[in-house]
């Protein structure tokens, strides 16, 4: 053979003997980037308007000490390697626990005086999802809507049904004077007036109506001015798994039986690694008409950029439809998360590794 075509073939025969060693290689590369993404985490307390208006420093301070409470107990779990699942629901908790939200403890009413809570979260990577509507006695409906997810073959679980499986799988249960906040009631109670319905006695074991009553409603502390305040949480693992979460009390004095966005899978709340993670605040009839949650991460996967893609369903779509309010927070496979919302503001704060923990109050 020409010495030239030999040494042509004894340079293929190293290459190709190198081929497993640059295959292993670039493997590695790909495992260690995918096992070294960025976490990030963002959460939200709520869209509305009047409130923005109007807030007072001590309201503000309020608002900032819990968002960065919630985000902090969600940062923790993502500092150790936690799990974005695990990351949204401790965040949610907390918010749950916290009565200036209309989740969980401090709840908004059903025209009844009943609370009926709704709550959902959405494991990015296998599309597992988890969700309850019109629950009474969890005190953390999102551990239930987890419970839900992991411990029955379904996604959606209502009523008194979900709550009797709560107990069964020996989740904390409360009596409904425990999510009662006057706050709250009073809110309500001009709700249903401003609408001329009747406002339903307190319900059991709620603390009797304050003896000295407000002069005004004006006057009542500003998070009664407050129109949604459901929560919510995105976040994104160090392995670049995604995860959402909602939870709420729904619209006040909604009729009983009505159930939301929150909880319903692609309308309030959605999370796959295709695309995004998306929990959302407003309006729910409108987010479900528009499956919007899932919309925003369908917009991702063709190509829009996360912010372009929420622009576009809450500044165009959603306003599209008359009275379509609200705002949600994504996150993506890369990048810091985002926020849109078309009401005059949203609580939400966020952290990303290596960055400081940001909230934005007004
Ligand atoms: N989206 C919730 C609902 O319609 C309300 C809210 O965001 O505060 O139930």
């Amino acid at each position: 053979m020409d010495n030239r075509f030999r040494n042509r073939a004894t340079t293929r025969r190293i290459h190709r003997s190198l081929y497993p060693l640059a295959l292993a290689f670039g493997l590695s590369l790909v495992s260690a980037s995918s096992h070294a993404q960025q976490w990030a985490i963002a959460i939200h307390g709520g869209a509305g308007e009047s409130e923005w208006e109007h807030m007072d420093p001590a309201t503000a301070a309020a608002y900032q000490r819990s968002l960065g409470i919630a985000l902090a107990a969600g940062t923790a779990v993502l500092k150790r390697d936690g799990s974005s699942l695990d990351a949204v629901e401790a965040a949610v908790e907390v918010l749950e626990d916290d009565p200036l939200f209309n989740a969980g403890r401090g709840s908004a009413f059903a025209a009844d005086g009943s609370n009926e809570m709704d709550a959902a979260l959405m494991n990015g990577e296998t599309l597992a999802a988890g969700s309850v509507a019109g629950i009474h006695f969890t005190r953390h409906p999102i551990a239930l809507a987890r419970a839900v997810m992991e411990h029955t073959p379904y996604v959606m679980m209502v009523g008194t049904g979900a709550d009797d499986f709560s107990r069964a799988q020996g989740l904390e249960q409360q009596p409904p004077s425990f999510f009662f906040t006057e706050m709250r009631w009073q809110e309500f109670a001009k709700v249903l007036k401003d609408s001329g319905r009747k406002v339903p006695p307190r319900p059991a074991g709620a603390p009797p109506e304050p003896s000295t009553p407000q002069a005004s409603l004006d006057q009542m502390p500003r998070p009664f001015a407050h129109r949604f305040g459901t929560v919510g949480a995105v976040a994104r693992d160090s392995k670049g798994h995604l995860a959402a979460a909602t939870s709420t009390g729904g619209m006040q004095g909604k009729l009983p039986g009505r159930v939301g966005d929150s909880p319903l899978i692609g309308a309030g709340t959605y999370a796959s690694d295709r695309s995004c993670a998306v929990s959302g605040t407003g309006v729910g009839e409108y987010f479900i008409r528009l499956t919007l949650a899932r919309e925003v991460c369908t917009l991702v996967e063709e190509g829009k950029t996360p912010q372009a893609a929420a622009d576009q369903m809450i500044h165009l779509e959603l306003p599209a439809l008359k009275g379509g309010e609200g705002g949600v927070i994504v996150l993506s496979k890369q990048g810091p998360p985002v926020w849109s919302n078309n009401t005059l503001g949203i609580f939400h704060a966020q952290q990303i590794q290596g960055g400081e923990p940001r909230v934005w109050v007004k």
